[in-house]
């Protein structure tokens, strides 16, 4: 199966895509990447999801890349005597360490390091910021409020906190529990890690996962902005969560921050997810609104590497309409005549490395020549990432024996990957990588590619030759 497209598309799986029919119908539509959400799954439901991809996987022949998305530390309040209360604008509203049920004028907080963290003046928005308040008095064990905007508040709801720098890390009880379940398969590509603060949070992380899986990053925290270089140094992929960004700052930043974002991951090579309410009104419906349709066009001529569909395809009505729409978007998008120009403009330079080098030399020899392919044979991931990284037009083909590195490189803008054993010498490597590029149909006999490696081969990181060749009448290389 050959996608003609080379954004990648995420799709959350949940009640509505969780039957394996379902998945392999979501996949033959255009899903790349399937994101279980440990916010809902339960860890036998993640295995189940997990084992059905798999056997989907299968029957395709192509690598699915499959990522956990850990909940974070999502704050909610507690519950009340009659479920829900109705404040009004200036009154005084507490929220405190006490577990008894919550009425007009307090709620149980159960989060005592929140209680310790907020400070007079900052706000907590309740329900996706519907209800506002405005600490005044703190003293480590409530915080006595004022209501600004907004009047319901009902059991359990969400609370968000953008002026406070949350004493606690990115990765809760929960999440600690949730990735030992998701490594335990060792069948999961990418972890994503929710409301990342500060570069300490990855570290945890990165101790517990030992390199089992990919950490992305999810950017929905002001706080994050304020180190983002240093967030992304520790990632291996970001995502623009503007789901609970838009919560945490004003919605009309929300744009501004998902080009900085996108511009930042291209310039250091590592994936960039654009997420949430791509195509919102399908959950409902079975066609999306103008303005999505160009949300979703905005974030593929900024070159991310990916879009995500969350409640569209896990739980809405519509999830095969949903991944189909958004695959025709990005297809018709990649066809305007001003998409090259678009995604050119915002090329990022190569680092002074071999492999940057070599990506840059194979695009370019693909360009100027009209090659139909640039294969790069990639162990690690690394060369197929920097081989993405020059956006180029030309088909990219990652060749690697490491099926996980297949799987793990299925967010990665434009790359066709195949699970191919090292070859075994300099022919055998030219053959190889002509037969795989005809087999998979992107090229034919008497076509061109491009192709780069490193030498000897096996060695991970070392890219130092590139080669043409032509693809022979019988598939392999001609002369
Ligand atoms: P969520 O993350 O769907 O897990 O909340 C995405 C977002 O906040 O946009
Ligand atoms: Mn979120």
């Amino acid at each position: 199966m050959k996608r003609n497209r080379k954004v990648k598309i995420l799709a959350t799986l949940g009640p509505a895509s969780s039957e394996e029919s379902m998945i392999e119908k979501l996949h033959q539509a255009g899903a790349d990447v399937f994101r279980i959400n440990m916010s809902h799954a339960s860890h036998d439901m993640m295995r189940m999801l997990i084992q059905r991809i798999r056997s989907v996987e299968a029957r395709s022949g192509r690598p699915i890349g499959i990522l956990a998305d850990l909940q974070g530390p999502k704050l909610r309040v507690g519950k009340f005597v009659d479920g829900k209360v109705d404040l009004r604008p200036g009154q005084t509203f507490t929220l405190d360490n006490n577990e008894a049920l919550g009425d007009q004028s307090r709620v149980y907080l159960p989060h005592p390091e929140i209680l310790e963290s907020v400070q007079p003046g900052h706000r907590l928005l309740i329900d996706d910021g519907k209800l506002a308040l405005r600490a005044e008095k703190c003293d480590g064990k409530s915080i006595v409020t004022t209501v600004i905007s907004g009047t319901r508040i009902s059991d359990r709801k969400g609370v968000s906190l953008p002026d406070t720098l949350l004493g606690v890390g990115a990765l809760t009880d929960k999440d600690r529990a949730d990735l030992d379940a998701v490594l335990a398969t060792d069948d999961v590509d990418w972890v994503a890690l929710s409301f990342v603060q500060r570069p300490d949070d990855l570290a945890e992380v990165r101790k517990i996962a030992r390199g089992r899986v990919g950490l992305m990053s999810k950017i929905e925290k002001p706080q994050a902005l304020e180190r983002i270089e240093e967030i992304i140094e520790l990632s291996d992929a970001l995502m623009v969560a503007r789901g609970d960004l838009g919560v945490e700052m004003p919605l009309e930043s929300v744009p501004g921050i998902q080009k900085q974002l996108i511009r930042a991951c291209r310039r250091s090579g590592k994936p960039v997810v654009v997420a949430t309410q791509m195509l919102e009104s399908m959950i409902s419906a079975p066609v999306p609104t103008r303005a999505e349709v160009s949300d979703v066009a905005t974030a593929v001529f900024e070159g991310a590497d990916a879009v995500m569909l969350s409640a569209e395809s896990a739980s809405g009505d519509y999830p095969v309409e949903a991944v189909t729409t958004m695959a025709s978007i990005a297809t018709a998008i990649e066809r305007e005549p001003h998409y090259p120009g678009i995604i050119y403009a915002q090329r990022a330079q190569p680092e002074a490395t071999g492999a940057d080098a070599i990506s840059l030399a194979a695009r370019q020899i693909a360009e100027t020549l009209k090659l139909s392919a640039i294969v790069c044979y990639t162990s690690s991931g690394t060369t197929g990432l920097r081989a993405s990284r020059e956006r180029p037009q030309v088909p990219i083909l990652a060749l690697s024996p490491i099926i996980k590195t297949a799987r793990r490189l299925a967010v990665v803008w434009g790359l066709h990957c195949v699970v191919t054993h090292d070859a075994t010498d300099l022919d055998d490597m030219v053959n190889r990588a002509c037969r795989i590029v005809a087999d998979e149909g992107f090229g034919k006999p008497g076509d061109r590619i491009i192709i780069s490696a490193g030498v000897p081969l096996g060695t991970p990181g070392a890219t130092n030759m590139i080669r043409i060749a032509y693809i022979g009448s019988d598939g392999q290389s001609g002369v």
